[in-house]
This record gives C-alpha cells, sequence and structure tokens, in this order.
C-alpha cells in the first residue's frame, strides 16, 4: 500500500504507476491523479498542443501512413470484424431511414428511376445481357421457376399497391404454390397457372390464402373475375 501524493488516499500499489527513478519504484501519486492532472493540462493547454500535433504530422507524414498501413495489414481481421459489428449496428436503423426517405421522395424517385432509365439504356443493356446465363440457370429447374414466377407476381403485387408483408413463411408458401402448379404442368401435361382468386388489380392480396392453381385455359377465361 502507498499514500498518493495529491489525494491522500492508501491506496494498492497496482493504483500506481511504476517509475525507475523513484525509491520504491512507484510514482508519487496515483494513476487516477495522473489522469485528473493530465486532463487539466490538456484543457489549458489545448491550442498549443494541437499545434504541436499538427506540427508533427505535417514533419513525419511518410513515417506515420507506413506505420498505419503496416498496422492495417496485421489487423486486417480485427478491423473488418469492428466494421461488421458498427455495420450490423446500424443496418435496422439504415434500413428505416431509407424506408422513411423512399415514403417522402416517392415521385421524385420514379421520376429519377425513369430519367437513368433514359440515359443508361445502353448500360442496362449489357447488365440484362451479363444476368441472362443467371436467369436462364434460373429457368432450368423447378424450384428456379417457382421462385421466378412468384418474385415476378410480388414485383406486379408491389406495382398495384397490394403487396402485403408477408411472413418468410407465407413467401414460401407461396413458392410452393407455383412449385406445385409447374409439377401438375410437368405430370398432367396440361399448362397450368397460379392464379389470385381475387384478382390483383381488384385489390386482392398477393398472399397463399388468395392463391389458387387453375388450368391455363380456366385461368384465361376467368381474366379479372372472381370465382
Ligand atoms: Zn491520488
Amino acid at each position: 500500500m502507498k499514500i498518493c501524493k495529491v489525494c491522500h488516499i492508501e491506496k494498492q500499489l497496482t493504483d500506481f504507476r511504476k517509475v525507475k527513478i523513484n525509491k520504491d519504484g512507484y510514482c508519487g501519486y496515483c494513476k487516477a491523479c495522473e489522469k485528473e492532472k493530465k486532463k487539466k493540462y490538456y484543457l489549458k493547454n489545448k491550442e498549443n498542443i494541437m499545434e504541436e500535433v499538427k506540427k508533427y504530422y505535417r514533419n513525419n507524414k511518410d513515417s506515420i501512413k507506413k506505420t498505419q498501413t503496416i498496422y492495417i495489414n496485421n489487423n486486417k481481421e480485427k478491423i473488418s470484424l469492428a466494421q461488421s459489428k458498427s455495420y450490423l449496428k446500424s443496418k435496422k436503423e439504415r434500413l428505416l431511414g431509407q424506408k422513411r426517405w423512399y415514403e417522402n421522395n416517392k415521385e421524385k424517385q420514379k421520376n429519377n428511376a425513369k430519367e437513368y432509365r433514359k440515359n443508361n439504356k445502353e448500360s442496362i443493356a449489357i447488365n440484362d445481357e451479363k444476368r441472362k446465363p443467371h436467369r436462364k440457370a434460373m429457368r432450368q429447374t423447378e424450384e428456379g421457376r417457382a421462385k421466378n414466377s412468384s418474385s415476378c407476381m410480388k414485383y406486379k403485387a408491389i406495382k398495384l399497391g397490394t403487396s402485403v408483408n408477408n411472413t418468410k413463411e407465407e413467401n414460401y408458401l407461396i413458392e410452393c404454390v407455383y412449385a406445385f402448379s409447374s409439377f401438375k404442368q410437368l405430370t398432367t401435361g396440361i399448362p397450368q397457372h397460379v392464379d389470385h382468386i381475387m384478382p390483383l388489380s381488384k385489390g386482392g392480396l398477393h398472399h397463399p390464402s388468395n392463391l389458387q392453381i387453375l388450368t391455363a385455359i380456366a385461368n384465361m377465361s376467368k381474366g379479372a373475375k372472381i370465382i
């Protein structure tokens, strides 16, 4: 134990910084007091210190950069972990913010998209071309086809403003309906369609409870009627 010269409190030796030149090997004042002292000094001399730091940085730019690069290279995993942590933490807030922004700027956003499509016809066509093999691969499996048609319908429902916030399970059920429809078509040889009992155009929802499988002929004669 040792008594601090500044706060006069008796503290453990671990509360004192080690100093070689002192007889007992420890600083005369405790770590807490040292911290307080440094803080006071900093506040009193803030401007001078900042000036010194800036000067130091200016004079040692290259070596500082070198040290930083070495640190980054040696701690890549640590850094990316910290970054992804903060990313996940802010993800929810960011999504909420985006949603709010979109609600407030719907019209503007629509016009922007239109304008973008008009001005970037070429690059959009190139990207479409790039995605073609992926789409082709999607169409070659039952699962891919079901996913594809169910997501097309989802897009249509969003456009008509009748999309519901389906849960994961409900979305999976929808995919199943589409998969079953193509299975039925495959086994019977009769073209089948997944139909919205209450049509989307009449405010029907894109929800498993509003889906039925009809033969293509029955569906086409149904049109936008409710059967
Ligand atoms: Zn003290």
